[in-house]
């Protein structure tokens, strides 16, 4: 009958669901289960979840405490909005300010898209209000995803995933990201200047400083193939920043929540953004939700002298209270199981585990931060030239066939989907770790 039942689905999901992605996913997995870092499929098969999700289900799948505090929280107040108050969400914005090392307002909404619209909107009016109204371009990154919405994919840095869908939001510029292994100024790190973080001083300085309102930037691009800064990066971009009064917007919807082995990204970094979006991990994903944390002294520009301006901005969903109590119950096993610290600790395990691959022919570049892999595909490895896409195609379905899930940085720049990545739950166990290694040994041995 499991046979039938999974025929009948997949004929009823192939006459109506719309696939995210491809639409018509001729053969998707039916996931029916999941429990600590594994899922389990409609026939039975078990799979290791080497991405999380969608890089979201941070401590893993199953909590039943989670469940419980949605439950509890949907009987005794299942809705209100946010133009007033409700005890989750303030709990809940005083954890995430507390993690963020205090001082910051949080405004709530459902994605990591919406999180960042808000973030634009923010950094506007708060020029507008600051008495420079003219500012209101932003500065993002080549390869840098960071939603799915106008705002968002005018933001986001991948061609391919914009062009059927403009014109999008004006005024989103990018540069070139800090793309060591294939260094976009043709620099060598430890010899350059760091160009790639000066080029924000020369673009702000051609735009025009009274016409730029923001930076935008995940601490590592994740999506984008798990480009890690070198360390100077990110406080060079904060000190432009602040030379210019530009506002730095730390995407943090997959960096959060221990991915990087800190609470948050920026933390390995040493800087305090201005504003910062998160989603993703808030929840581990369990409901959805998410948040734009702005430092209060911005924030306070909303309410100067005792006016309270208008943020013309509402959603009706953000901060829902069972995604609030989800996301405190969340942040609250986090920190008793200590699991940020157990996610750095597997990430430095992985990446030992991994190290036979840095003499595989087709392997250019092995980047990781965190508990987050980037695996860089190459055809050659002294020309560098990106594997062929098939080569990918096969590492991905040898692996699946053995009961692992790893990710791809696809379709981001022609020619260019040529990296694996990994992002398992902080659930994982040093025995999964060592699933992982012999499954990608075998993957790779065939590729031979
Ligand atoms: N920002 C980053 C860095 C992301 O990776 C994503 C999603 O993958 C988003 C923003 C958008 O989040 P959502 O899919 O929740 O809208």
């Amino acid at each position: 009958t499991q046979i039938l039942d999974k025929e009948e689905l997949l004929a009823k999901d192939r006459a109506h669901m719309w696939h995210h992605m491809s639409p018509y996913n001729p053969n998707p997995m039916i996931v029916t289960g999941a429990s600590g870092s594994w899922v389990t499929d409609i026939d039975g098969n078990r799979y290791l979840d080497g991405m999380s999700g969608l890089w979201c289900v941070n401590i893993g799948y199953g909590r039943e405490e989670l469940a419980q505090a949605a439950y509890e929280q949907l009987k005794s107040l299942a809705y209100f909005p946010l133009t007033q108050s409700h005890v989750p969400a303030i709990k809940l914005s005083e954890k995430v300010s507390e993690w963020l090392g205090g001082e910051y307002r949080v405004f709530f909404s459902n994605s990591g898209s919406e999180a960042n619209e808000v973030a634009f909107k923010i950094a506007r009016q708060y020029h507008h209000q600051n008495g420079q109204p003219g500012r209101y371009k932003f500065i993002s990154r080549h390869r840098a995803y960071h939603g799915n919405t106008m705002g968002a994919l005018a933001a986001t840095g991948q061609s391919i995933r914009k062009h059927k869908y403009e014109p999008l939001a004006p005024g989103f510029l990018h540069v070139s990201p800090p793309y060591c292994y294939r260094c976009p100024f043709g620099k060598s790190y430890g010899s350059c200047s760091l160009e790639c973080a000066q080029v924000y001083d020369e673009v702000i300085n051609w735009e025009g400083a009274e016409t730029v309102a923001g930076v935008i930037m995940e601490p590592v691009i994740t999506g984008g193939g798990v480009i890690v800064p070198p360390p100077e990066y990110l406080p060079k971009v904060r000190e432009i920043c602040d030379k210019y009064g530009v506002l730095l917007i730390v995407d943090e919807v997959i960096c959060g929540f221990g991915r990087s082995g800190r609470k948050f990204g920026h933390q390995n970094f040493g800087v305090k953004p201005d504003i910062v979006t998160m989603a993703k991990g808030i929840t581990s994903a369990y409901l959805p939700l998410s948040a734009t944390a702005v430092r209060a002294d911005i924030a306070d520009k909303f309410n100067e002298q005792g006016v309270n301006l208008h943020f013309r901005h509402v959603n009706t969903f953000g901060g829902n209270p069972a995604a609030c109590a989800v996301a405190l119950k969340n942040l609250e096993i986090m920190e008793e199981e200590k699991l940020i610290e157990k996610a750095e600790r597997l990430g430095v395990e992985l990446r030992e585990k991994l190290a036979f691959l840095e003499n595989h022919p087709h392997v250019g570049d092995i980047r990781s931060f965190g508990f987050l892999m980037g695996i860089e595909m190459v055809e050659n490895r002294d020309t560098k030239e990106p594997a062929a896409p098939d080569k990918l195609t096969r590492v991905i379905a040898a692996c699946k066939q053995r009961g692992l899930i790893i990710g791809r940085n696809g379709d981001t720049v022609p020619g260019y989907n040529n990296i694996l990545t990994l992002s398992p739950p902080f659930s994982t166990t040093s025995d999964d770790l060592d699933f992982i290694a012999r499954v990608l040994r075998e993957a790779f041995e065939e590729l031979a």
